[in-house]
């Protein structure tokens, strides 16, 4: 079944009856090529791009609930390429290439909406920082415009410029940023993923490996030990559970991340405004709902829901911003898992063990990193070696000292 204006059109002509579901229900075989543990954005895309990029659709995603259950549709939808580092620039900036034509190629709507991003300054100094990472967006071709206290006047009205402690000196706008509508991307990917053949089981938890001479052969789960000649797991939040179960010890820890949503207003944030000194970020969605969040909870944890302390941080740090937001009322919070990584960049690598591939640690920045994630770890369990732009996401880093440190908070995740 396709979309198209067409069809919208005769279904709604002939009572909506017309519409199939968007991808089947199989039970799990007995063996396949490639297992992806976890059926979040990551998981999925990488299906996606194993079937459409490399022709492998022997693959089956595991998903212990239900698609999309995890952060891929917990999250503030924003997307963006607005890094410095070397490392880290070219594959972001991929990503958004990806994104910008990813509707027609997934032939689904997710809601792509590049309505800009902009990070707000406050000094001289911050502004000089800005300066050098729109100056290394320049040359990635990801597009940046610094734009001083007047300019973000026009763009957003309503901010607090004089506010005593942060007043509003300007900020660095990438007008390809923007947000898309997260649990759609998942949909469009399963849906992309089941049409070329992949097996979607939900429901069905991942509870151990079963690991031969040092090379993993299947893994076991709730429903049956399942065999595959490659395993990728991407499961977000639980990579330190699930990687234990092979016995390894990640550099990443989990924590909870809130977001927020209020009643529906007229339309008047612009795009993506983030106040980056006081730990708040907001858009608004089509709907009319003023999304936002803020600072991590804090602490280590398994648990999908946050504190009363960070709420009132985050309300605190919105009304410093933009004080009208006092008058807004919030219909809705929740909390999801985030895998931490110490310098607040992923890995997408192989393990030690063969067979065996890990793709995790993307802090709170991985739903802009959908599509390049998917296609990189694709590529990786496809041809064994890693893809040009996520070269740099090695496991081994912090033993050869590469690390890619784009917040420059050193190895403190509570820090970013
Ligand atoms: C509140 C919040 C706001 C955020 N805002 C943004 C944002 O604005 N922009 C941005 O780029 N990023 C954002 N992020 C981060 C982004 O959502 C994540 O980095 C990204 O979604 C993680 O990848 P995923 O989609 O594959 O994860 P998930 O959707 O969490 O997928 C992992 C899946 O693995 C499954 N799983 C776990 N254990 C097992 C097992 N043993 N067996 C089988 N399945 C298992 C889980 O159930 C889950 O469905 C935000 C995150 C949060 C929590």
């Amino acid at each position: 079944m396709g979309f198209s204006a067409f069809r919208i059109i005769k279904e709604g002509l002939t009572g909506n009856r017309g519409w199939t579901p968007h991808w089947r229900d199989p039970e799990p075989k007995a063996q396949y090529d490639i297992v992806i543990v976890g059926g979040g954005g990551h998981g999925l895309s990488t299906a996606y791009y194993l079937a459409r990029e490399f022709g492998i659709t022997n693959v089956a995603v595991l998903e212990k609930g239900w698609l999309a259950s995890g952060n891929v549709a917990r999250n503030t939808t924003i997307v963006r390429s607005n890094y410095m580092l070397p490392g880290n620039e070219p594959f972001y900036e991929f990503s958004l290439k990806l994104w910008e034509g990813l509707e027609q190629d997934f032939n689904y709507n997710a809601m792509m909406s590049q309505r800009g991003i902009v990070n707000l300054y406050h000094s001289d100094g911050q502004r000089d920082a800005f300066a050098r990472r729109g100056n290394a967006m320049h040359l990635a071709g990801a597009g940046a415009v610094l734009l001083d206290r007047d300019g973000i006047r026009q763009l957003c009205p309503f901010l607090n410029f004089d506010n005593s402690r942060f007043p509003i000196h300007g900020g660095l706008w990438q007008p390809r940023g923007g947000t898309a509508r997260h649990d759609a991307v998942a949909w469009g990917y399963a849906r992309g993923a089941d049409r070329r053949g992949v097996d979607i089981i939900q429901n069905c938890e991942v509870t151990g490996f079963r690991i031969e001479n040092g090379r993993c052969i299947a893994v076991e789960t709730t429903r049956g030990p399942i065999r595959a000649k490659k395993v990728g797991v991407c499961v977000a939040g639980s990579s330190g559970r699930v990687m234990a179960m092979a016995g390894m010890r990640l550099p990443i820890e989990s924590q909870v991340l809130q977001a927020f949503v209020t009643e529906g207003l007229k339309p008047i944030i612009p795009g993506v405004v983030t106040f980056g000194v006081g730990h708040f970020y907001i858009s608004q969605s089509d709907k009319g709902g003023l999304v936002f969040g803020g600072d991590l909870d804090g602490y280590n944890t398994y648990a999908q829901r946050g504190n009363l302390q960070l709420v009132n941080d985050v309300i605190e740090a919105g009304m410093t911003m933009m004080p009208m937001i006092g008058r807004a009322r919030v219909l809705r919070s929740w909390g999801g898992l985030v895998d931490m990584s110490m310098d607040g960049s992923p890995f997408i690598d192989r393990t030690h063990i063969d067979g065996l591939y890990f793709n995790g640690g993307w802090c709170y920045g991985g739903f802009k990193a959908t599509p390049a994630s998917g296609f990189c770890y694709a590529h990786l369990l496809a041809k064994d070696e890693p893809h040009s732009v996520a070269r740099a996401y090695r496991l081994d880093r912090y033993r050869t000292g590469a690390l890619i440190d784009e917040e420059a908070t050193g190895p403190n995740p509570n820090l970013h």
